[in-house]
């Protein structure tokens, strides 16, 4: 007999998490079929989230062009889906969290004052005048105190930006917050990202998280092969549909 703790199948939950920074093209209905997929394989079910934190680059009609698109291609999910833009309080909070742990420091640099490579920093000596000053600042996290922290050194991480100037966030939290928060279990996602994982998982460590499983689909490639793009607007999902192709058309084209 075996004693291992089998998971229910029913118990697998994934999501499929745009950001509305433009029209969705076939990448993406590429990328929602391998998540929606995933968990309909194994009778789980698949969220959709808005990735909505970055207000310069995020708008409302591409939120609505989500939830048309993906219901024109016949995705269903839980309604209402996540929108990250509704949830800032909560990702203040963890930003608060880390700071109460001591793990992370203000940073009043552009990105034109920091070194290429791995970057360490440390809290601003004239921190306080500038504060005073209502100068805007960024959160980092302090990898020197994470390794104090986990009781491990030679931690391959730069100080990342876990709250930026403008937006008071970062996609590493709310992104991190919402796998926690939503009971992902298997996060299913482009290979374009996979490099950011392992950073996340320290997050998630440190937030005392559960890690999800992380699956890395490839990406869909255009003829030239490039990586397809919202500005390439032959391929959006929205135009397609206006020139008349079927929604499983579309999907065919999508599908390899
Ligand atoms: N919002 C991200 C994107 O549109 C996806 C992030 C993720 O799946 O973790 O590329």
């Amino acid at each position: 007999m075996s004693t291992g703790t089998k998971i229910s199948m029913a118990d697998v939950i994934t999501r499929f998490a745009p950001s509305p920074t433009g029209l969705l093209h076939l990448g993406h209905a590429y990328a929602a079929s391998v998540a929606f997929e995933f968990a309909k394989e194994r009778n789980g079910t698949c969220l959709l989230r808005i990735e909505d934190i970055d207000h310069t680059r995020c708008r409302p009609e591409y939120t609505r062009a989500i939830y048309e698109d993906l219901d024109w291609l016949g995705f269903n999910w839980p309604i209402p889906a996540r929108k990250q833009s509704d949830h800032r309080a909560e990702y203040a909070s963890v930003i608060e969290t880390l700071n109460k742990k001591g793990l992370i420091y203000r940073c009043f640099k552009t990105r034109k004052e920091l070194p290429d490579g791995i970057y360490r920093g440390a809290a601003d000596p004239g921190e306080m005048a500038r504060m005073s000053s209502n100068e805007r600042f960024a959160w980092r996290l302090s990898i020197d105190q994470v390794e104090i922290y986990l009781g491990e050194s030679h931690l391959p991480f730069s100080d990342e930006i876990l709250a930026r100037k403008d937006i008071g966030t970062s996609y590493h939290i709310a992104c991190c917050h919402d796998d926690a928060v939503q009971g992902i279990t298997h996060v299913v996602r482009g290979k374009d990202i996979e490099p950011l994982t392992k950073f996340q998982n320290l997050l998630q460590r440190l937030m005392g998280w559960p890690i999800p499983e992380y699956f890395h689909h490839d990406l869909r490639l255009n003829d030239d092969g490039d990586k397809l793009s919202k500005r390439n607007h032959d391929t959006s999902i929205r135009s397609l549909r206006e020139e008349g192709y079927t929604a499983q058309q579309v999907l065919d084209m999508a599908i390899p």
